[in-house]
């Protein structure tokens, strides 16, 4: 459903003279810095078991994202241990950053059931920029943004992950495969 901007909201007189509604916001960023300045205090004195503020104890806590977020790409992983991937390559072009490299596997006839696969699929995480490009492009449900963000290194060469650390049982996939099928059946390709 299309929204549109109504760029023709009146003012009152009270909200022109300006004044006022800085002051307005200036209490409402001054209440929450006090909220969350103090906030802790009756959590650790044990009056509340609800500490009222909303920053949070990183590591130990951890933040519930929502399905639309993008951390890194992973790779789906069927119930016999292969990846769903069957190395067309559309998501290597779809890559606007190039960090996804692929050599596909070549069929003999008697390797395993699958016609096509990736022997090498790699993705560097220190380049990609988590723009779901490849997810979007990605024609057999195989490639996914996941809710992993923990991936900084000291090393840079560790970031470039390989197809045996991207490979993400399909199951634990589910939310964000239903999240995708339900966007991109939106868009009029
Ligand atoms: S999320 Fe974007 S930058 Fe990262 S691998 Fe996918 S297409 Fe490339
Ligand atoms: S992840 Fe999807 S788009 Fe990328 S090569 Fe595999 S099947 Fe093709």
């Amino acid at each position: 459903m299309a929204y549109y901007v109504n760029r023709n909201i009146s003012m009152t007189w009270w909200e022109r003279s300006y004044i006022p509604e800085i002051l307005k916001g200036l209490w409402l960023t001054s209440r929450r810095f006090f909220r969350n300045l103090f906030g802790f205090l009756p959590f650790f004195l044990g009056t509340k078991k609800d500490r009222r503020i909303f920053t949070v104890y990183y590591p130990e806590e951890q933040v519930q994202y929502p399905i639309a977020y993008r951390g890194r790409p992973v790779l789906a992983q069927n119930e016999d241990g292969q990846p769903a991937c069957v190395a067309c390559g559309l998501c290597e072009i779809a890559c606007p950053a190039y960090c996804i490299h692929i050599e596909p596997g070549e069929n003999s006839g008697k390797q395993n059931q699958y016609e096509r696969w990736p022997d090498v699929f790699n993705i560097d995480y220190a380049v990609c920029i988590f723009c779901g490009n490849c997810e979007e492009a990605c024609p057999e449900e195989a490639i996914f943004m996941s809710d992993d963000c923990e991936i900084s290194m000291l090393d840079r060469k560790k970031m470039l992950y390989t197809k045996e650390q991207l490979l993400v049982p399909v199951a634990d996939l589910q939310k964000r495969i239903e999240f995708t099928r339900n966007m991109y059946a939106k868009w009029n390709y």
